[in-house]
């Protein structure tokens, strides 16, 4: 039963931390608390006045990308035999079209209209097996995720739509044509099925070769480590969740190169907007470095072509970061922004006494920084770091990335953007993010439409 004024909880949350036994242990325990007026003052005096730019520079198209995911039973009758299903959106926003969306009386969206922006969106989607499924006849589930991987992002997802659009060209191309698979400490190669050593390096022709030890394939995209965390008959949830975060951001790669190649000045027209921070976790991470050197690339291309830099905002709805920033936010005085360096981060969110020299040296390629607006909502936006690579000194890069004055007008322009789209609408969250959303959102299915999918790719269920 819920306390008097009290709502209960999802989980019965209030009950349970109310048992006296896990008050004794939060007791002993360090974690963010509600910041007391003192520090809250301390902190809030660090924000300083966001910029604001020219209205007019503001980008003619956003795209907005997002994903999401769903790990069902193929059966109900069958809970530990799941297929997974990962769904990624991109859509191209008009900022002349978004005009005309907002009704100028309410200042809303007009669903109507919204909807027919969601026809524009392109998504795409993967079918991967989870446990208890073994794909193409492979001897276990993991080598079957890593064909079903390869098959699926070495399909040509352009959908009739002109040029190629083939992900897994994407990973070639990002690694300056060559991709070695294996351990890095290992010269040679090694096979990820049975860990025998042998060059499996792959270009943009060769994207499959066989181990000479135990005959199995091995991918271009066993690259990305996604099979590493899948058992036989373990919960494959969190491979999904490194393949979605991997895919969503290999498609902003993709996008990037192609209308790079097709023509550069249209970058700078257009700004991307990406669901969560700009990083990669866990096995495909290395993955955030291919792309930061990316970035870097093409802006050099576009600073000699005297263009601004690309506009890639990371925005983060939940987390760490957020939970601070909500906290915080009722001390901040509207139109205020900071850089999340990283001894604030240390100091105020991470609550950690051995900082790391650089915080997401193996995962992040853009700074946090936290904003908010003169309408007083609060946002954590990311910006790419304005650099290639993060070799050399560590405590080095991490001043760099925090120096304002490295982004040039990039924190002015994502702070137009974010006002421009800002919304009592969405909380925390602008216009094309929150349509890119809803366009990914994936319901849980019912077990027919499932196995029409396992129909349709080719997974084969079990004998
Ligand atoms: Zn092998």
């Amino acid at each position: 039963m819920p306390y008097k004024g009290e709502v209960a909880g999802k989980g019965g949350h209030s009950d349970f931390v109310r048992n006296p036994d896990v008050q004794a242990f939060l007791a002993e325990c360090d974690y963010m608390r509600q910041p007391s007026d003192a520090e809250a003052g301390a902190m809030a005096s660090t924000f300083s006045v966001a910029p604001a730019g020219d209205p007019s520079l503001l980008p003619k198209y956003v795209v907005a990308s997002d994903a999401s995911k769903s790990d069902t039973p193929i059966n109900d009758r069958l809970p530990s035999t799941q297929v997974g299903f990962i769904k990624v959106s991109q859509i191209l926003v008009s900022m002349d079209s978004y005009a005309e969306l907002i009704d100028p009386q309410s200042r809303f969206v007009d669903p109507f209209k919204a909807a027919e922006m969601h026809r524009n969106a392109a998504a795409i989607t993967f079918t991967l097996p989870g446990s208890n499924v073994r794909y193409l006849g492979a001897k276990s589930v993991k080598d079957g995720f890593r064909r079903a991987v390869f098959r699926q992002l070495n399909a040509d997802r352009s959908n009739g739509g002109g040029s190629r659009l083939v992900l897994s060209d994407v990973l070639v191309n990002v690694n300056d044509g060559r991709v070695s698979v294996g351990r890095s400490s290992s010269r040679a190669g090694q096979c990820p099925s049975c860990s025998a050593e042998h060059d499996f390096t792959f270009t943009i022709s060769e994207q499959e070769k066989v181990c000479p030890s135990c005959n199995e394939p091995v991918f271009v995209t066993d690259w990305l480590r996604l099979h590493e965390d899948v058992s036989d008959f373990g919960n494959n949830t969190s491979a999904m969740t490194r393949m979605m975060n991997a895919i969503e951001h290999l498609l902003l790669a993709a996008l990037i190169q192609q209308i790079f190649l097709a023509d550069p000045r249209a970058l700078s027209k257009m700004a991307f907007v990406m669901d969560g921070p700009l990083a990669i976790f866990g096995q495909p991470a290395k993955l955030h470095a291919r792309i930061m050197a990316l970035l870097y690339g093409v802006n050099t291309r576009l600073a000699e072509l005297k263009l601004d830099p690309l506009l890639i905002v990371g925005l983060q709805k939940t987390g760490e970061v957020m939970d601070h920033a909500n906290l915080l936010s009722r001390f901040l005085p509207n139109g205020v922004f900071r850089v999340l360096d990283d001894a604030y981060r240390y100091k105020y969110i991470k609550g950690s006494d051995s900082p790391a020299d650089n915080f997401g040296f193996e995962t992040y390629y853009g700074q946090d920084f936290l904003f908010k607006t003169e309408k007083g909502r609060i946002f954590n936006f990311a910006l790419p770091y304005p650099f290639s690579d993060k070799s050399g000194d560590q405590k080095k890069f991490a001043d760099a990335k925090a120096q304002i004055s490295n982004y040039g007008s990039l924190i002015s322009r994502a702070c137009d953007l974010i006002r421009h789209f800002e919304l009592d609408l969405y909380e925390s969250a602008i216009v094309p993010v929150a349509l890119a959303h809803r366009h990914a959102s994936i319901s849980i299915m019912p077990g027919g439409k499932v196995l029409d999918i396992i129909t349709k790719t080719g997974l084969q269920r079990r004998p």
